[in-house]
């Protein structure tokens, strides 16, 4: 059989103008990607007659499964049935059925039904009801004389994703041949053009499993997508080629599909037995604030401080000698002294200022640390930077200690 190709279209001008965040495309492409099949277009289209019906039309062209979210509610600028049934060749005809189940909704909500609400009981002729027991908007699925089908979903969220989970993947199992399986490698202190540079021939070779460099807040990953019958025998198509990109970027690699890199330390954290704290100047508390919203995280956090600079930290720990001037040496002489105040063996110092960041971690007693000059980038950017740093080579240290621990 032929694959078939997906397109998703969300309409709505709420969605134009910025006021709704388009997650159903999200969800929609994820569950797409789940059964199999291939999404290659999206479109988002406003609450406009011509410009929805040149958006199926040119889809149309692309695509054979049309999935639709929005415009199916019951006021005049609810137009997607009437759009993609006129574009399908389709009458559309009261269905008696789907008028009864929307009365009985408003029967049971002790409400009365306005008028305008018969409209979501219009079919298209030939067309399939998805029933909708969250709300009003029946769903439904229609067929083109051309080999198209089209699904159509109502916009909220909470009433599309239960209907498409329990009515439409089931629907679409007859078009999926296998699985689409993604694994994430995620890489730290490598940038995302240097990391493509390393693992270019795989990214060029790579057909099944499928490889793409990806660039996020201070770090780098790479997808890995496999398709095959099932999603063990997808899995087992990305074993080998996460083992080779691990073999080739080493201690870049901080983990493979896991969360965060503050979940990782946190792991290494509770492995080593040990508790980390943080001493923040300029950072907002962001390491602190994202090493307790890890899992895993409430065993192994100490008591963290925050200050706009570094000169603010040192009378909260009651430490009253000047700081040397250089800031990484500040950063390192507030980590090592901190140690009489923090019961945690291991502390970070993160410091910024907008041009500049530093940071020095200590580990039971040994301390490392490591300072950046950045062309002027925004605030955010300095705090990212500095807390990824940070998080890093605290990392890499507990990786170092854990090592040696099992030489020994
Ligand atoms: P509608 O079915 O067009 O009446 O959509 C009603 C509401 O659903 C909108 O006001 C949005 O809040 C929400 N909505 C519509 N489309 C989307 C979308 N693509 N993603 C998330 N929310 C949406
Ligand atoms: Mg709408």
């Amino acid at each position: 059989m032929e694959r078939k190709r997906c397109e998703i279209i969300c309409v709505g001008t709420e969605l134009l103008l910025g006021d709704v965040l388009n997650t159903n495309a999200q969800y929609l492409a994820r569950g797409l990607s789940e059964l199999g099949l291939d999404l290659f277009v999206q479109t988002v289209v406003g609450d406009n007659e011509a410009r929805m019906e040149s958006a199926v039309r040119s889809a149309m062209e692309r695509a054979e499964i049309l999935l639709f979210t929005g415009g199916l509610g019951p006021t005049a600028d609810d137009l997607t049935k009437e759009v993609v049934a006129r574009c399908f060749g389709r009458k559309l005809l009261i269905d008696a059925q789907a008028l009864e189940e929307i009365r009985s909704f408003y029967t049971l909500t002790r409400r009365p039904m306005p008028i305008s609400n018969e409209k979501q009981a219009l079919l298209p002729e030939g067309g399939i009801i998805l029933k909708n027991p969250q709300g009003t908007a029946p769903g439904c699925v229609l067929f083109s004389d051309r080999g198209h089908t089209a699904v159509l979903m109502p916009g909220p969220p909470r009433e599309m994703r239960p209907m498409f989970d329990r009515e439409v993947v089931p629907f679409l199992r007859q078009f999926s041949s296998g699985t689409l399986l993604s694994r994430v490698v995620r890489v730290i202190s490598l940038g995302e053009s240097r990391m493509a540079e390393m693992l270019s021939d795989l990214m060029d070779e790579g057909v099944n499993p499928t490889l793409a460099p990806y660039a996020k807040d201070g770090e780098a990953m790479v997808r890995v997508t496999a398709r095959a019958d099932s999603r063990e025998a997808a899995l087992a198509l990305t074993e080998p080629v996460i083992r080779e990109i691990r073999q080739r970027l080493g201690r870049h690699v901080y983990g493979v599909d896991v969360n965060s890199l503050e979940e990782v330390i946190a792991g290494l954290l509770a492995e080593s037995g040990l508790k980390a704290s943080f001493l923040e100047a300029g950072s907002g508390g962001l390491a602190a604030c994202r090493m307790q919203a890890a899992d895993g995280a409430s065993g192994v956090c100490g008591a963290s401080l925050s200050a706009p600079d570094l000169s603010g930290l040192a009378p909260l720990l009651g430490i009253p000698r000047l700081l040397p001037e250089n800031p990484a040496d500040a950063c390192a002489f507030l980590s090592r002294e901190s140690g009489r105040q923090l019961d945690a063996l291991v502390r970070a110092v993160i410091w910024q200022n907008g041009t500049q960041y530093a940071c020095a971690v200590t580990v039971e007693g040994e301390t490392r640390q490591y300072v950046q000059s950045m062309p002027s980038r925004g605030l955010d950017y300095y705090r990212t930077a500095a807390v990824q740093a940070c998080f890093d080579m605290m990392r890499l240290m507990l990786l170092d200690r854990l090592d040696a621990k099992k030489q020994k």
